[in-house]
């Protein structure tokens, strides 16, 4: 299920309370070499509170994505959490464009930030993680092969690697 990341205006215009709302779902996001799908979870908790043009708002959201190994790439799960505390100038410009109108205000914009701060670019799932084979795509952690030896024969620079130099 699709997060719901929209609060009814009514609910901080007409009441001025303090709005508590913990939701679950995924958003689908692709961030470099990292992502998430449907069999992903983000724990969504917030507290909005609006005073004349200035939201207060809490979130922590608690999530796990993919991220894909540079050297092999193969995809592994990670969980993270992220948090924020802001107060935002609905009418102004604010960091974070919330989206408003008279019927809702729209945290996607501030949950993927927060969800995109977390992720990793240059993930490398283990220090020793040799990628894969150039020639035949085999994951060379898991198994060798001898296509770089053959290769090295074959190229005309072959008899050099031959020279003990
Ligand atoms: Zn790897
Ligand atoms: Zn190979």
């Amino acid at each position: 299920m699709i997060l719901d990341t929209k609060v009814k205006s009514s609910d901080l215009t007409i009441f001025k309370d303090k709005k508590s709302i913990e939701r679950e779902g995924y958003l689908p996001i692709n961030y470099g070499n990292n992502f998430i799908d449907e069999n992903d979870e983000i724990k969504l908790f917030t507290e909005l509170e609006l005073e004349d043009d200035l939201l207060s708002v809490i979130i922590k959201i608690d999530f796990s994505y993919k991220r894909i190994c540079v050297r092999c790439l193969s995809p592994s799960s990670n969980n993270v959490v992220n948090e924020l505390s802001s107060k935002v100038n609905i009418y102004g410009e604010n960091d974070y464009e919330i989206g408003h109108n008279d019927e809702y205000f729209d945290l996607e914009p501030i949950i993927s930030e927060l969800i995109i701060d977390k992720m990793q670019n240059n993930f490398i799932c283990d220090i020793k993680c040799k990628g894969l084979c150039a020639y035949c795509g085999n994951n060379l952690t898991k198994k060798a092969c001898n296509c770089e030896e053959k290769n090295l024969k074959e190229s005309p620079f072959s008899s050099l690697s031959q020279l003990d130099l």
